[in-house]
């Protein structure tokens, strides 16, 4: 723990986090709804450490204000220039912890860098747990998130169900989007527990005008289900896994629509 605590340090030292992103599509139209950003961490002796091992460890720390940031402009920047290239990419979405919300210039620092790198407020959103937004009434992060959501940038629920699901927060004027946890979408077409789960939520969201996206499917048949459902998104390895940059770059461009040769064909026929 000691030295897994120093090689953080290190690799805080010289930005050597890296952003891997997963796409979300559409169950309706299979277009990009947008793209998460998620952190990945090559360390020089271990190979890939995953989140679910550093991310408790740097937070214990208090280091994750600053391995988010780090990941939060290096996913900013890609994404403007996906923007300025035209490459479809909906919105990108990062994932934020309630220590980094509560640093004071967390607005401050997202506003900056996405100023800095060209991309639209309109093109980011922020994945936050519900404990996060829940415990906010001393720490003020509402107030933040709110500052942020009238900008532009949308708000999101990640791991809906997970914790306390309160329905007070399952409100348009503060979220724009539930993100359905894995266990519930796991063999959603045998389990019929789930199924009921995310066909209520997906219900509840659509009565009051948020988006959903079901996270994790890994096969067929739970996409077939969640389509039958009427679940509006859908993220998992079953459309793609977290790729870097470059894969990243290239799955988006395969997957933009043909107008462009369209038209110069069009053109060489007129
Ligand atoms: P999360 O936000 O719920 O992210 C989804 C996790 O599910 C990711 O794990 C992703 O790789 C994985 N996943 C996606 N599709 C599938 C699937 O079909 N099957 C399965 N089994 N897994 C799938 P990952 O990348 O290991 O991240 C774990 C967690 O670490 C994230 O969970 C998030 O809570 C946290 N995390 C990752 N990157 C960041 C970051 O930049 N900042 C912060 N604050 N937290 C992060
Ligand atoms: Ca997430
Ligand atoms: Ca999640």
């Amino acid at each position: 723990r000691k030295q897994l605590e120093h090689d953080i340090k290190v690799a805080i030292s010289e930005r050597a986090f890296q952003v891997y992103f997963q796409p979300q599509v559409s169950l309706t139209d299979g277009t990009i709804s947008g793209i998460e950003a998620l952190v990945r961490w090559n360390h020089h002796e271990r190979g890939m450490i995953s989140p679910g091992e550093f991310i408790p460890v740097a937070e214990k720390c208090g280091f994750m204000p600053e391995i988010g940031r780090i990941v939060i402009s290096k996913a900013i920047n890609e994404a403007a220039e996906w923007n300025r290239a035209g490459i479809a990419f909906g919105r990108l979405a990062v994932n934020v912890s309630g220590t980094e919300l509560r640093e004071h210039d967390f607005d401050a620092f997202l506003f900056e860098t996405l100023e800095k790198a060209g991309l639209p407020p309109q093109k980011l959103s922020l994945e936050i747990v519900e404990s996060v937004i829940l415990d906010d009434e001393k720490t003020g992060i509402a107030a933040k998130l709110r500052h942020i959501r009238a900008a532009g940038v949308h708000l999101e629920l990640d791991d809906f169900g997970t914790g306390y699901a309160s329905l007070s927060h399952v409100n348009p004027n503060e979220i724009d989007r539930l993100k359905i946890d894995r266990r519930f979408v796991q063999n959603i077409h045998e389990n019929g527990d789930n199924s009921k789960i995310v066909r209520a939520i997906t219900e509840l969201a659509r009565g009051l005008g948020i988006s959903i996206v079901a996270e994790g499917a890994e096969t067929e048949a739970e996409l077939d289900s969640l389509m039958a459902i009427g679940c509006d998104q859908v993220q998992g390895y079953s459309i793609a896994f977290p790729m870097p940059q470059d894969k990243a770059l290239e799955w988006l461009t395969a997957r933009m629509p043909k107008k462009a040769k369209l038209r110069v064909l069009q053109g060489s026929l007129a």
